[in-house]
């Protein structure tokens, strides 16, 4: 265990999450968000799981921004959904996800199967029973019949550029499911790049957020592409082609 000295506690920042997101975390949530810090502080030891420590920099680059992307629903955290963070590496945004909405189910995948069991073990200790596990490629699970338009909620973060993050993203999605990609700068070169690959896969972006983060005062843009068509049966592309050839 790590030693929790008062310079690695995280700061609760009870007035941003409201001010910012119009939300605030249970004392439950709170513990959860702290347990969160200190087992990536420790899985960092072995495992290249973040090299964001700090603790102002860990709550506004991980806890803040992951919920951020998913403030639409956070007004109604009863709900029951089912979620998948795609490439999820430490387990952003989907564990901070999941700790606020504690009804929806939520998949982890990821590629790197030390992350995915690290993540398995992370979901026990924080008491997280909604959360599993699969270690998989994104262009594999979208043709696996139980993944495929299955979700409500796509999650990606700094995973590929956007046309790729679609095509991982869409065939999972059930009709009328949202992704939600997490994305610093955007330009409008990329908008198009995106509303292309959008229009074979039968998706459309309905909302781009420019948001200033709290602490850094950072530029992020939260882009939500509805599923407005199934996705063709030829998507995604076999393992390494979306990111070699994006559509
Ligand atoms: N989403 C996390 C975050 O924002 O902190 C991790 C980002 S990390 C830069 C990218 C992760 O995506 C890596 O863990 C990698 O293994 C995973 N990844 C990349 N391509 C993938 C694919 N095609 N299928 C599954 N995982 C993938």
């Amino acid at each position: 265990m790590p030693d929790p000295s008062p310079s690695h506690a995280l700061p609760t920042f009870v007035d941003l999450w409201s001010s910012t997101l119009s939300w605030q975390p249970s004392p439950q949530q709170q513990e959860q968000f702290e347990r969160l810090y200190q087992e990536i502080l420790t899985g960092n030891r072995i495992l290249n799981l973040t090299r964001i420590t700090e603790p102002e920099a860990f709550w506004e680059k991980h806890l803040w921004d992951s919920l951020c992307g998913i403030q639409p629903l956070l007004a109604s955290p009863d709900a029951s959904l089912r979620m998948i963070d795609i490439g999820t590496g430490g387990g952003f945004p989907g564990i901070p996800a999941a700790i606020a909405l504690p009804q929806s189910s939520l998949t982890l995948l990821d590629a790197t199967q030390k992350k995915v069991r690290f993540l398995q073990d992370l979901a026990i200790t924080l008491s997280l029973p909604h959360v599993t596990g699969v270690s998989d490629r994104a262009e594999a699970l979208g043709h696996h019949p139980s993944h495929r338009a299955s979700y409500d909620w796509a999650l990606l973060r700094a995973v590929a550029a956007a046309p790729v993050c679609a095509e991982y993203a869409l065939p999972l999605l059930k009709l009328n499911g949202t992704a939600i990609l997490y994305r610093g700068q955007w330009t409008p070169a990329e908008a198009d790049a995106l509303n292309r690959a959008l229009e074979i896969l039968g998706g459309r972006l309905i909302a781009t957020t420019p948001i200033t983060t709290p602490l850094s005062q950072s530029q992020h843009h939260y882009l939500y592409i509805l599923k407005i068509a199934p996705t063709p049966e030829r998507f995604p592309r076999a393992i390494g082609v979306p990111k070699q050839r994006p559509l």
